[in-house]
Order: C-alpha cells, then structure tokens, then sequence
C-alpha cells in the first residue's frame, strides 16, 4: 500500500490529537514528522503480527492498544524505508522498546474496592502486576514500571479501565495521559 502525505497534511492530522503514540522505535516526534512520508508500510508489517498498529487521519502510523498489542517484533521498523522508526537504541536487532509503562489507579481497581478481578494479571507475560491484600479485605494492585515493557496487553483486559499509560520521565516527573 503506498500513499503519500505532505507535511502539511500530516500536521493537520496531528492536531487536536493528544498523547499520539508513535510505533516503538519511533524518532522524536518533531522529526517523525519531517521524514514519515504515510506509505503505510509499517501498518501493513505489523497487522501480519498484531494488528496494534493504526494510520492516523494523515496515514501515518499510531499504536492503538484497542486493536491489539505489541511483541516487540521489530517488524514495522524493518519495514520503513525512511528511517522514521530508527530512533531506539538496539532497533536494528529488533529489540525496540517504548518510552511508557503502565500504572493501576487504585481509585479505580475493582480489587481496592473488595472486588476479585485481576483480569490485567494473566495477560502479563512480564509478571510486572502485583496485588497485596490490605486492611479491610481489600487489596491493593499495581505494576512494577521497571518490569513493565508497556505491551499494552493488560489494557483491554481491564473492565474499569484503571490501567493507564505513564510516559517515562525524560530528565524529569512522570506524565500521566489518560489510557
Ligand atoms: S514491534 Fe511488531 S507488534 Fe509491535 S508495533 Fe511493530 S510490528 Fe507491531
Ligand atoms: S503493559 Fe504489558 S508488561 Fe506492562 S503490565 Fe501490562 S501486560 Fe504487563
Ligand atoms: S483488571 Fe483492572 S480492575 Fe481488575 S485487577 Fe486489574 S487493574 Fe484492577
């Protein structure tokens, strides 16, 4: 699939969009879109895998953990032709990572409420969830950051959706968007 975007185009289709997460590997996001022409190919690379990659309104590519999640194949990043995907480090092993973990909102965990849930628990591969019963037959979950690869596998498990993305501080605090 090949499609061509212009850069203005691919601004407008950046705007008013929050939080846009770029495929792991991705350059900074000034850059990306200097040099992501929307050919679609590292969208095409990954629904062979996991289908967690999307196209924004300008074509190019999104993680959208609603559609799927990421094993980290490093498939979109052999894929691209421009260079937009080469910005972490090891990417030409294909270890890519992304620069976020995921945190559980006790307000919002069923368990911190007495409810037995722990839906998030079996969809981590990493074990990165843990739950520790507390005073007054609650019990209180969250997620190790350092264990954490950010798959995203947990968040549509979750029913009250109290899973949320955490981008990693950059010289800085945590920035919390909604998941
Ligand atoms: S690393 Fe693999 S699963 Fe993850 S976004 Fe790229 S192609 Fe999809
Ligand atoms: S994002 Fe992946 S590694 Fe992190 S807690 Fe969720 S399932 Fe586990
Ligand atoms: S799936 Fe959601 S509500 Fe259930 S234990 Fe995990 S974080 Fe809590």
């Amino acid at each position: 699939m090949t499609q061509t975007v212009t850069r203005r185009q691919l601004f407008r289709s950046l705007a008013g969009q929050a939080a846009l997460r770029r495929p792991p590997g991705a350059v900074d996001e000034a850059r990306f879109m200097e040099i992501c022409d929307g050919c679609g190919e590292c969208i095409a690379a990954c629904a062979a895998e996991t289908g967690v990659l999307k196209a924004d309104r300008g074509g190019a590519p999104v993680v959208d953990f609603a559609s799927g999640h990421c094993v980290f194949c490093g498939a979109c990043v052999r894929a691209c032709g421009t260079g937009a995907l080469t910005g972490a480090e090891g990417v030409e092993a294909g270890e890519v990572t992304f620069p976020w973990h995921m945190e559980i909102s006790q307000e919002r965990c069923m368990e911190f409420s007495g409810i037995t849930c722990r839906l998030c628990e079996s969809a981590c591969e990493e074990r990165a969830i843990r739950f520790r019963p507390m005073a007054g037959h609650v019990t209180r979950a969250w997620i190790e950051a350092q264990e954490c690869s950010g798959c995203g596998e947990c968040l549509p498990r979750c029913p009250n959706r109290a899973i949320a993305i955490i981008e990693k501080p950059r010289g800085g605090a945590s920035r919390e968007n909604a998941a």
